[in-house]
């Protein structure tokens, strides 16, 4: 069986001609990490929900070249949007969030400082954050196939997440014993567009945040008896919405 093609997104504007070059980022990628060579062939995508099967005609470590051999539709984002408003944790725990939740449809992230956010940056400077973070979930788009990298918002202070947050509004909060995710989304008369999903941090949403959130107009649910760490429930609130949602069937 031959592997399905390498996808990778470029700058729009790279596909606009039969002949195509790569800049310096991607000749990197493509000749130093991944050793691609002449003759071999890539998927190349501007994110517009189209991708191109591109054959490569020169690899080195400044520039690539190549050529497009077709052109074909993208596999089509999610109808609804799902914005996961997820607590500042820590790095690493972090980009795992950002890496699973783009794997599973996530269509854009919204990093809050919560109360209880101990931990909002490390030492290191928000712009090469903002720009690992972007690489994360570019990677992550292009290797789960999506159409369409999630954007990743500068991280928020929590009053003015809330405040911006649109569509169905949903808070994750282990200490709400009514209704569930499922149970609630299951029972919901209309498929939302869009939905806000807020993930605490590790030390939990203050009860004064949970008020705020309630009084703007958010549901308060439970993702089941068991605690989960942060990183854990933002995965899996994920998932269980998009599921909802009808976006993880064939
Ligand atoms: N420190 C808290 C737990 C925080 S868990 C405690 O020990 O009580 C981190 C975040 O994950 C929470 O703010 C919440 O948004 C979400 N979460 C984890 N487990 C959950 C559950 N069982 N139900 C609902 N939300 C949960």
């Amino acid at each position: 069986m031959t592997e399905p093609l390498r996808r990778f997104f470029v700058p729009t504007g790279s596909l606009r001609a039969r002949n195509v070059t790569l800049g310096a980022d991607l000749a990197h990628r493509l000749g130093r990490v991944l050793r691609l060579k002449r003759g071999d062939r890539v998927l190349l995508s501007e994110g517009g929900g189209r991708e191109y099967e591109v054959q490569l005609t020169g690899v080195s470590p400044y520039a690539v070249t190549g050529v497009v051999l077709g052109e074909r539709e993208a596999l089509p984002e999610p109808e609804a949007t799902l914005v996961l408003y997820q607590s500042l944790i820590r790095a690493n725990r972090f980009d795992l969030v950002l890496e699973k939740g783009t794997e599973i449809g996530v269509a854009r992230f919204v990093p809050v400082i919560t109360a209880r956010s101990l931990v909002q940056g490390e030492g290191e400077p928000a712009a090469a954050r903002g720009e690992r973070w972007r690489r994360i979930v570019i990677e992550a788009a292009e290797q789960s196939g999506r159409g369409r990298p999630p954007r990743v918002d500068a991280p928020l202070p929590f009053e003015e997440a809330v405040r911006q947050a649109r569509g169905l509004k949903v808070m994750a909060f282990e200490g709400e014993r009514g209704r569930s995710l499922g149970t609630y989304l299951r029972g919901l008369a209309r498929r939302p567009e869009t939905v806000s999903l807020f993930i605490g941090p590790e030390g939990g949403f203050e009860d004064s945040e949970v008020d705020l959130t309630r009084e703007a107009g958010a549901e308060i649910v439970s993702l089941g008896r068991r605690i989960l760490r942060s990183e854990t429930a933002g995965i899996v609130a994920s998932a269980l919405v998009l599921d909802a949602l009808g976006e993880l069937d064939v």
